[in-house]
């Protein structure tokens, strides 16, 4: 059992530039322990603004876990155990199309996955859920970010696709080409299936906060490490900014009519 005072409302899953213990008034790091193993790292929870968050760094400190090895299970089943409502997922990604510039953000709408080998689902028998991935984001979560963006003057993007590839080598110009041309895909990147889908079997609300680092292949821009190393530094900048407006807005409960994630579950039982 979890006592309440390590419970959390929104959990933050991102890579580790992100983690700023500055935003917290107080916070400490907790181990949680699942059915499926170790999340990727112990867990901060701190308090904004009178709010509990709880962050988790994706690939663990020192970026050590590639997006293969990641346990999507353990850390949506964690976040959950400590009382999580809703997640906000921090990605880099890369641009298929060039008006979605190297610091741009995008806060995706659709996905579609090319992975090939990951737990997919918390429902492996002998009950049994097929969720609804239609609109596989929690709507209202994506309407504040893209609010909370406007408002911070950052450039962002309020709809695409995002194609999620295996990893963890980047794609060959042929796939780039396919991926943007015959799947009309806007972004690229390796960790959001199955965090996303994982999320909704938990009836959590859950959307991503894409950062747009460099184009893919497709477009045969050169660029230098050091550019991308340039909008990386500046992307974290606008993020934790951007996070910070954001936890302040989000309610205790989701509102009614904007989102349906709660109950995702109600006609996904067989
Ligand atoms: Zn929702």
């Amino acid at each position: 059992m979890i006592p309440q005072t390590e419970k959390a409302l929104i959990g933050i899953i991102g890579g580790s530039g992100l983690y700023d213990p500055g935003i917290f008034s107080e916070f400490k790091e907790i181990k949680v322990y699942t059915p499926y193993g170790e999340p990727s790292d112990l867990i901060t929870i701190g308090t904004v603004e009178g709010k509990k968050v709880a962050f988790l760094p994706r690939h663990g400190r020192r970026h050590r876990i590639p997006p293969h090895k990641i346990n999507y299970k353990a850390n949506i089943w964690a976040l959950k155990e400590l009382g999580v409502k809703w997640i906000i997922s921090v990605s880099a990604v890369g641009s298929l199309r060039m008006d979605y510039k190297p610091g741009d953000f995008v806060i995706p709408d659709q996905f579609i996955d090319m992975t090939k080998s990951r737990n997919y689902t918390f429902f492996d028998g002998p009950v049994v859920a097929h969720v609804s991935m239609a609109d596989p984001f929690c709507e209202h979560l994506r309407r504040l970010a893209i609010e909370t963006a406007r408002e911070l003057n950052i450039t962002v993007h309020e709809s695409g696709t995002y194609i999620c590839v295996e990893g963890p080598r980047f794609s060959t110009r042929a796939e780039s080409r396919v991926w943007r041309e015959v799947y009309k895909a806007d972004i690229i990147g390796m960790t959001l299936v199955p965090e996303v889908n994982l999320a909704c079997e938990m009836q959590m609300c859950y959307a991503t906060i894409a950062m747009v680092t460099d184009y893919d292949v497709f477009a045969e821009v050169p660029v230098t490490a050091e550019e991308v190393t340039k909008v990386m530094s500046e992307n974290t900048e606008k993020a934790k900014k951007l996070l910070y407006s954001l936890i302040r807005k989000i309610p205790e409960n989701p509102q009614e009519g904007l989102c349906s994630c709660c109950n995702s579950l109600k006609t996904a039982l067989v």
